[in-house]
């Protein structure tokens, strides 16, 4: 969800970011999302930019750290992606989105 466009349409590089691969965009500022470098999982994981390494799923996160109910979490990630699809911005989908950004 993270890496194939559904929460994110670009991401910012940091000084000494490698570039293969990804579809840099904004004048090298950063890459576009759906990322390129994602086919089920990320390609260029050994040398995938700050930003990727830097994210934490918040409901990963409290499912590792704290045994949170992977049912609740994925239900929560099917809840998200069913607003997202439908472009419904609301409230529901606002409270739903801070899991997913951490970084
Ligand atoms: S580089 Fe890897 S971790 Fe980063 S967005 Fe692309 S697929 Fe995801």
């Amino acid at each position: 969800m993270c890496c194939d466009g559904t929460l994110f349409d670009f991401v910012a590089f940091a000084e000494g970011d490698a570039r293969a691969r990804l579809r840099v965009i904004r004048e090298g500022r950063g890459f576009a999302q759906p990322c390129a470098a994602h086919d089920g999982a990320c390609a260029i994981y050994e040398t995938r930019p700050s930003a990727c390494r830097a994210f934490v799923c918040e409901l990963l996160d409290r499912h590792a750290r704290e045994g949170a109910s992977l049912d609740a979490c994925l239900a929560i990630v099917r809840r998200a992606r069913e607003l997202l699809a439908n472009r419904v911005r609301s409230d529901e989908l606002d409270a739903l989105m801070r899991h997913f950004d951490r970084a």
